[in-house]
């Protein structure tokens, strides 16, 4: 036999059920969640930018080094003395393809005796 709806509420009062709610977020909540994704935008982006900006200094260093290699094989097969200075073709024997700077640099071959040089300066040197 059902209860009456008066009986109802007073033995089983309804509770409030939170997956039940329909009036939406409020004002607030709104503003405090764009805030927090405001501040972890302003953390998360120099943090990338700077790990993208070493791992483009790495390569180029990388690839400065795979120059001067080339150079010394060049005259150390071609019997040239430290002055001299070989073209891209010549030291295209020794490395795959020419490398390009990551950062957009353009490298400058150099005596043997001198370290090649990316015109993206920075960190963008042999140590
Ligand atoms: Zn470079």
């Amino acid at each position: 036999m059902p209860l009456p709806d008066n009986l109802k509420d007073t033995i089983m009062p309804r509770f409030h059920n939170p997956l039940n709610r329909t009036r939406g977020f409020t004002m607030i909540e709104i503003m405090i969640v764009v805030l927090i994704i405001g501040i972890l935008c302003s953390i998360a982006v120099p943090l990338w930018m700077g790990a993208r900006e070493n791992t483009y200094t790495k390569s180029c260093v990388s690839q400065l080094r795979q120059i001067q290699s080339a150079k010394e094989a060049w005259a150390i097969e071609c019997q040239m003395d430290d002055s001299s200075v070989p073209t891209w073709d010549q030291l295209l024997q020794y490395i795959k393809t020419q490398p390009q700077c990551p950062a957009g640099g353009q490298y400058t071959i150099g005596a043997v005796v001198d370290d090649p040089i990316c015109s993206y300066g920075n960190d963008h040197q042999i140590d």
